[in-house]
């Protein structure tokens, strides 16, 4: 049978999963950090369906611990293919977000994403990744 992917359609679900990546969590300790990393409160019901759904996927799998019962979710071996499939979906995305802004030293071609050192040659700027790439670019001509 099929099943389709689960779709992460926000910030609040993909800093779920990478939580769960790096350790088990509970729902109360994901909205802790998604509070201070995000700067604003996540509410239950953004929470608790998502680990609802994560865990009819298999992606992850709950046990109870403590007098409260509470309940701990740790990411399954085909949860964390779960991950490794978004992470890699998502380097795909985040290439493309910053591709057009490269730019490539004229001189070693390395890529700078922001700033780079430019100088004149003859009557037009050339973009470097640094100031010695700069004064290569005319000896070895
Ligand atoms: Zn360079």
């Amino acid at each position: 049978m099929y099943v389709p992917e689960i779709e992460i359609k926000n910030v609040a679900k993909l800093f779920t999963v990478m939580l769960l990546s790096d350790s088990e969590q509970t729902g109360y300790t994901i909205m802790k950090a998604l509070e201070g990393r995000l700067g604003r409160r996540a509410s239950p019901g953004q929470i608790y369906p998502f680990l609802k759904q994560l865990k009819q996927y298999r992606y992850v799998e709950c046990r109870r611990r403590g007098a409260r019962e509470k309940q701990i979710y740790r990411l399954t071996p085909e949860g964390r293919r779960f991950v490794g499939r978004l992470s890699d979906r998502l380097d795909g995305l985040f290439e493309i977000a910053i591709r057009p802004k490269l730019t490539a030293c004229a001189h070693c071609g390395c890529e700078i994403y922001k700033g780079g050192y430019k100088e004149k040659v003859g009557s037009k700027y050339v973009t470097f990744c640094c100031e010695n790439c700069a004064k290569s670019y005319g000896t070895n001509k």
